[in-house]
């Protein structure tokens, strides 16, 4: 089981995240191992899911989530704990979420408000993962928004909540939880698992250097919201810049079936960024929608799923901003655009 343990820990260390194929056998492990205690696995497994959301309550960061939301839920880990009838919390909770999330389009609420469904199935059933038709997905990716486990949805909350630091620092966080992550579950197990980082400390001070530019163009700030991003142009209209971009990240492989697609055209998305002072930034992005040809692929078509995806975008639109200077700079090179 530490062997486990370990082998999770070099999987963060080496790729910052711990991939949804090492969590099943966090949880699978705790089976064999938990029955010669005598200890009901479940319990281990709903525990761990409850610890994921207690720490997003602890390290609730007000600027990013109303803390309405907070008190809400908190009553409600609070009910499950003592397990109390909870279901009236539950819907105020999601409640308050729903509203956040259609008033401020804020993605950490919708991340945390699935890991607490998934905790509520987790409480009333067992982890569905687990269960035989997810045998053979192996990735997050593979899932759809609402089959998202609720350690991944806490990690994306706990690692987004933080509106103000870097590319870098995100990183760092994603690692942290994930690390946090499998000493909770040695710990829950009465384990004990010591942690030392392999990575040197030259390493993360090269890293964070990289994250730290002032901006002087318009292509410098595209390439800061993301560095596959190619400037095209931009336009303004009614105080909205739309700044066209291309996105070189290619990848025709099929995320479904794995064959490579021949056929490909010209899609073009809209990414809404937020506001530079009185202007309100988006972006147009043109990029390759591919045509899967395996007839026997449920794919029709699909775009390259980028590493920079609108998460990302997003933070680092914030991060970008709230460099000094940055704002004015960038709301100047707007103006004269
Ligand atoms: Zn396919």
């Amino acid at each position: 089981m530490e062997e486990l343990f370990y082998e999770c820990i070099e999987e963060v260390e080496t790729t910052g995240a711990l991939n949804l194929v090492k969590r099943k056998q966090i949880w699978k492990e705790c089976e064999t191992d938990s029955h010669e205690q005598n200890v009901n696995s479940r319990i281990v497994r709903k525990q761990l899911a409850i610890e994921c959301i207690k720490k997003i309550i602890k390290d609730w960061n007000i600027n990013s989530m109303p803390e309405i939301i907070k008190n809400y839920l908190t009553v409600l880990i609070q009910e499950i704990e003592r397990k109390v009838e909870f279901k009236n919390s539950f819907d105020i909770f999601r409640l308050e979420c729903e509203k956040e999330i259609t008033e401020k389009d804020n993605f950490c609420i919708g991340y945390l408000e699935q890991a607490v469904k998934h905790l509520i199935k987790i409480v009333n059933a067992d982890e569905p993962l687990l269960s035989q038709e997810y045998n053979a997905i192996d990735s997050d990716e593979e899932l759809d928004f609402d089959e998202l486990d609720t350690s991944y949805c806490c990690c994306i909350t706990w690692k987004y909540q933080m509106i103000q630091g870097n590319e870098f620092e995100r990183r760092n966080r994603e690692r942290t939880f994930w690390i946090w992550y499998i000493e909770k579950a040695a710990d829950i197990q009465g384990k004990k698992i010591e942690y030392r980082s392999k990575l040197s400390n030259t390493h993360k001070i090269e890293e964070k250097k990289k994250c730290e530019r002032k901006i002087r163009t318009i292509e410098e700030f595209t390439k800061e919201i993301n560095g596959d991003f190619e400037y095209i142009g931009c336009e303004k209209k009614n105080k909205i810049v739309t700044i066209s971009v291309l996105n070189l990240y290619d990848n025709p492989i099929c995320p479904v079936c794995g064959q490579i697609a021949n056929r490909k055209k010209d899609f073009i998305g809209m990414a809404e960024m937020g506001k530079i002072m009185n202007w309100k930034v988006q972006f147009k992005v043109k990029e390759r929608l591919y045509f899967c040809d395996n007839t026997e692929c449920d794919k029709i078509n699909f775009i390259p799923k980028s590493p920079c995806d609108y998460k990302e975008k997003k933070a680092n639109f914030v991060n970008i901003k709230s460099i000094q200077g940055n704002e004015e700079v960038i709301n100047e090179l707007f103006n004269n655009a």
